[in-house]
C-alpha cells in the first residue's frame, strides 16, 4: 500500500470525514525533483499561491480583516507553506463533520448561536488525532518533517483545502463539500513528504446568489468577498469593546446572533442534503441550542467561565458575550 493510502485510511480511522492532499510547489521548497514534473501543473500550481496571493492583498488592502491584525502578519507565509515548514512538499487536509440533527430553538426570547459553537471546542480533538496522524507519517518517513494546524497557523486552510479536493470556496467564502456541505471543521499537516496528489476541487455554486441574498448585513460584497468587518461572526465572536464600536445598522442585522451566523449556511442547497456527525463531542448543550437571553444576560464572569469551559464560545469573553446578548434583547423590542 503506498504512503499516500496509508495515511489517508488512518486519517479515516482517526475519526476525519474527509482528508485530501494537495501538492505544494513554492519559492521556498522547488527542488530538482520539481524540475523534472510536468511543467503546466507546475505552471498551474503557481498561479494558484499567486491568485491566493493577490486575493489576500486586496482583501487586506480593503480593510475588510478589521482588527484581526494578525492576518496582516505573515502574509507571505499564509500563502507560502513553504515558509513555514521549510522544504514543504505536501498538505494534507482533514475535516470533521459537525452537523447535528438539532433544531436551534426560534422562540422569541432565545439567542442563536453558530452550529459549530453548539458542541465542545474542536481544537483539542483536532490537536489530539492530527498529532497522532504525524506519527504515522513519522514512522512512514522517519527523514520527514511535519507540522500540523487546525485553525491557529498561518495557513490559508480553505484555499489548501480546495486544492486538495475536499470542496469549492463557496460565494459566502466557506468551503462547500458536495458531500458535507459547508459543516466541516478543518485541519492540516504540512509535510516535506512529496504525496500523491488529490484533483482540486471544482466550484459548483453556478449561478446560485441564496447565500449573498440571505447576508443580514451585506457582507458579502461581491461573490467569494466577505467583509468581515460587517460579517455578524466578526461582530459577535472578534470584535472587542462596548456595542459603541458596531455601527447600528450591522446591530440591527444581528438580529437574535449572539455568537457567530449561519445565514449564509442555512440555505445553500449543498447543505440542505448533508448528513448529520457521528461525533459525540459536538452534540449541542441546552446553553448553546436554546440560549435564553434573560439568563444569560445575568451570567456573571465565573458562570460564564464555568459554563462555556470546553465551548468556542469562551473565545467572546464574558464582556462580548453580553454586549451581543443585550444587543439581542434591543432588538427583540419593536422599533
Ligand atoms: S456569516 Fe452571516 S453575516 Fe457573515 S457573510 Fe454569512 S450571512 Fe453574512
Ligand atoms: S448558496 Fe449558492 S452561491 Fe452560495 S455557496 Fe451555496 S451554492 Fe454557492
Amino acid at each position: 500500500m503506498s504512503v499516500t493510502t496509508t495515511i489517508k485510511q488512518e486519517a479515516r480511522a482517526l475519526g476525519f470525514d474527509v482528508v485530501g492532499i494537495a501538492h505544494v510547489c513554492s519559492e521556498g521548497t522547488r527542488s530538482a525533483a520539481d524540475d523534472q514534473k510536468n511543467t503546466s501543473l507546475l505552471n498551474s500550481e503557481t498561479a494558484v499561491s499567486q491568485r491566493l496571493f493577490d486575493r489576500l492583498t486586496e482583501w487586506l488592502r480593503r480593510g475588510y480583516h478589521g482588527t484581526m491584525g494578525w492576518l496582516e502578519r505573515d502574509s507571505n507565509k499564509r500563502t507560502d507553506p513553504g515558509l513555514v515548514l521549510p522544504g514543504c512538499r505536501s498538505i494534507i487536509s482533514l475535516g470533521v463533520n459537525y452537523l447535528t440533527e438539532h433544531r436551534a430553538n426560534e422562540q422569541p426570547g432565545y439567542g442563536r448561536i453558530a452550529r459549530y459553537a453548539w458542541g465542545r471546542d474542536y481544537h483539542k480533538l483536532f490537536d489530539s488525532r492530527l498529532k497522532q496522524l504525524e506519527l504515522l507519517i513519522h514512522r512512514l518517513a522517519p527523514d520527514a518533517s511535519t507540522r500540523s494546524y487546525s485553525d491557529t497557523g498561518p495557513i490559508v486552510e480553505k484555499a489548501w483545502a480546495e486544492r486538495a479536493g475536499l470542496g469549492w470556496i463557496g460565494k459566502h467564502s466557506n468551503l462547500v463539500s458536495a458531500e458535507y456541505g459547508s459543516w466541516l471543521l478543518l485541519g492540516e499537516i504540512l509535510t516535506t513528504v512529496v504525496l500523491d496528489p488529490d484533483e482540486p476541487a471544482t466550484d459548483l455554486c453556478g449561478s446560485c446568489t441564496l447565500c449573498i441574498q440571505a447576508c443580514p448585513t451585506g457582507a458579502i460584497t461581491e461573490p467569494y468577498v466577505v467583509d468581515a468587518t460587517r460579517c455578524v461572526s466578526y461582530l459577535t465572536i472578534e470584535l472587542r469593546g462596548d456595542d459603541s464600536t458596531i455601527p447600528h445598522e450591522l446591530q440591527t442585522g444581528m438580529g437574535n446572533k449572539i455568537f457567530g451566523c449561519d445565514d449564509c449556511l442555512d440555505v445553500c442547497p449543498f447543505n440542505l442534503r448533508a448528513e448529520p456527525t457521528q461525533e459525540s463531542s459536538f452534540q449541542p448543550s441546552n446553553w448553546s441550542l436554546s440560549p435564553d437571553l434573560n439568563e444569560l444576560a445575568k451570567l456573571d464572569e465565573t458562570t460564564f467561565s464555568m459554563v462555556f469551559r470546553q465551548s468556542p464560545i469562551r473565545r467572546a469573553k464574558h464582556q462580548g458575550l453580553l454586549r451581543n446578548v443585550a444587543i439581542a434583547q434591543r432588538n427583540l423590542k419593536p422599533a
